[in-house]
């Protein structure tokens, strides 16, 4: 997992000293900006892995940074830092693009953990496509197509067709969608599991018609083989 680069956004000295130790002692290549506009900047020249991104900047609003940030890369992982009462802010973050968020005050451990399971990419097993229907997924190459246009899947949202594909037809249980795109260890909100869902569910699905993932409340989720 060394290596990979992570841009932190934050503008807050204490927090963002402590952070960079952090992250660079667990072999993260990191870059720490303290504005929304060098956050901006830096991420279109850094291209990183993953970004740490504090809601509260002094010149731009975190969210517009969040969704700036996502529209120029689809694929960059963004985790927002918050405080206590943006609760409203996550909502409206994770549209903006954001894939998870952390409630300050947080532990190194636990801001750790998150990051690891949000870089860790599932181990795909051979998938077979849906022969029939019109969704078609190469797990080598991590790609796939829906009646011949590419898709645009973000990391969590291929892992989780692709898991759900492999059992297409039968009910994948929160826990196993948890465990095996996550981390077995995962202890974030399962909001986040939620939350790709509906994202993929509008990349995979026509609009208005029935989707092709079945929400079996509580339980888990259904690939419905067309
Ligand atoms: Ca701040």
């Amino acid at each position: 997992m060394a290596g990979e680069r992570i841009l932190l956004v934050e503008d807050d000295d204490r927090i963002g000293s402590t952070l960079l130790r952090a992250l660079e002692s667990s072999g993260y290549s990191t870059r720490w900006e303290r504005s929304g506009t060098d956050g901006i900047a830096a991420a279109e020249l850094q291209h990183p892995d993953l970004v740490l991104l504090d809601l509260g900047l002094p010149d731009i609003d975190g969210l517009d940074v969040c969704r700036s940030i996502h529209s120029a890369d689809e694929t960059v992982v963004i985790i927002m830092l918050t405080a206590r009462d943006e609760e409203l802010d996550v909502v409206v973050g994770l549209d903006a693009g954001a894939v998870d968020y952390i409630t300050k005050p947080f532990t190194l451990a636990e801001l750790l953990a998150r990051i690891r399971a949000q870089l860790r990419r599932a181990p795909v097993a051979p998938v077979p496509s849906d022969e029939s229907g019109d969704l078609r997924i190469d797990a080598e190459a991590r790609r796939a197509w829906l009646c011949g246009t590419a898709l645009e899947l973000r990391a969590k949202e291929f892992d989780l067709l692709a898991r759900l594909l492999a059992d297409a037809g039968k009910v994948v249980s929160r826990e196993t969608l948890m465990s095996d795109v996550w981390d077995e260890h995962w202890y974030g909100s399962t909001k986040t599991l939620d939350f790709h869902i509906a994202a993929l569910r509008k990349k995979i699905d026509a609009e208005g018609a029935v989707s092709r993932i079945t929400t079996l409340r509580g339980v888990g989720f259904r690939y419905e083989p067309s």
